[in-house]
């Protein structure tokens, strides 16, 4: 009678996957084959415990497991007499015992042996993309030159023999519990699992070469100064059939003249004179996309906020657009020629010049609040 894999991990039916996978590291540790020289009972378990863990590590198998016992993997398909060997362990469930120190070490693992080789991935490249406000607001495509590294025309490559295509080895190291056997990047082929073969005369010793390229970034509106975006795969290739790196493209933003950014809203200061605010006027301000004229009551306020709906920032998540808020402030003479000052001596302590703040001119700091509400 096959002993039950829950109690072999000493976990309960209900365990989650993580528990599954603590009580198996622990199990593991504890009849670690180095830690345990020459005890064939320890051995014994060390390969219960995974033959255990393959199967409730996997939620196929386990489900199968579940309802039918072991009978689920009787008649082929099965462990057999001998279960899983030390090689297929340490391949398959490696980082497990890896992240017992601290992890990093024995992150190599990952597919040694076991499932698909690991892709190399080309180098990144980093660029600066400098934009104004217009672009900022309503997004921009730029075209950059980037000199990036791709394989050289007529270039094969073939496997590599060291690791025979795998891109790792296995490396016994000695560890706080004796010696461990872990994989390391092949040194041959530097992981990619393959060489070269035929070598252009223009390429590198990877099979690379330089080239300039132009590349079309599509930035969208809303971006920020310090922001990255990515280019998948516009970064430098990697030899082989691994994958190309990726463009990092940092954002810059250049000031405005007149226009200040905050979050998605844009700020203008707008001056007008004494006259203006008396008689009213129109103006033309500054937005993005071009100018805009705005009219002016007769009578407006030094401090008055006028929002101009969606000219913003167009948001960065897509929706709707920032305003435009344009701040009247009325522009005091310094200097009067005596006619003026004499009609503004006149004017003192009439009723009309008087100031008479209404409910609706509000101060400025409820402004300020309700901007922000
Ligand atoms: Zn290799």
């Amino acid at each position: 009678m096959k002993e039950d894999y829950y109690d072999i991990l000493g976990v309960n039916k209900n365990a989650t996957a993580a528990e599954i996978k603590k009580a198996y590291r622990k199990k593991a540790l504890e009849y670690h084959p180095d830690k345990n020289p020459g005890d064939s009972q320890a051995e014994e378990m060390f390969k219960k415990s995974a033959e255990a863990y393959e199967v409730l590590s996997n939620p196929d198998k386990k489900a199968r497991y579940d309802q039918f016992g072991h009978a689920a993997f009787e008649g082929g398909g099965g462990f057999g007499g001998g279960g899983m060997n030390m090689e297929d362990i340490f391949s398959q469930f490696g980082d497990i015992f890896g992240s017992a120190f601290g992890g990093g070490n024995f992150s190599g693992f990952g597919g040694f042996g076991g499932g698909g080789q690991r892709r190399v991935k080309g180098s990144n490249l980093r660029i600066r993309v400098k934009l104004n406000l217009e672009e900022v607001a309503h997004g921009v495509e730029k075209k950059v030159k980037v000199r990036r590294k791709v394989q050289a025309k007529g270039v094969t490559y073939k496997t590599c023999g060291t690791c025979n295509g795998r891109g790792q080895v296995a490396k016994i190291t000695n560890t706080i519990l004796g010696r461990m056997q872990t994989a390391t990047t092949c040194t041959t082929c530097g992981g990619s699992g393959q060489i070269l073969d035929k070598r252009p005369s223009d390429a590198d010793s990877q099979g690379l070469k330089v080239t300039e390229e132009t590349v079309s970034i599509q930035i969208p509106a809303g971006v920020e100064e310090g922001m990255q975006l990515k280019v998948t795969g516009k970064g430098n290739e990697a030899p082989g059939n691994g994958i190309p790196g990726d463009l990092l493209v940092a954002i810059e933003t250049e000031d405005h003249n007149t226009l200040k950014r905050e979050g998605d809203n844009l700020h203008y200061d707008l001056y007008i004179s004494i006259s203006e605010a008396v008689l009213g006027t129109s103006k033309e301000i500054d937005a993005v996309g071009g100018k805009v004229r705005i009219k002016l009551e007769p009578g407006i306020q030094s401090g008055k906020i006028l929002r101009l709906r969606g000219k913003g920032i167009s948001s960065i998540n897509g929706y709707g657009s920032g305003d435009l808020l344009v701040h009247v402030n009325v522009w005091t003479p310094k200097e009067l020629t005596k006619e003026q000052k004499e009609f503004f001596e006149r004017m003192q302590g009439n009723d009309n010049f008087e100031p008479k703040p209404e409910k609706s001119d509000k101060s400025f700091f409820e402004k300020v609040k309700d901007m922000f509400s």
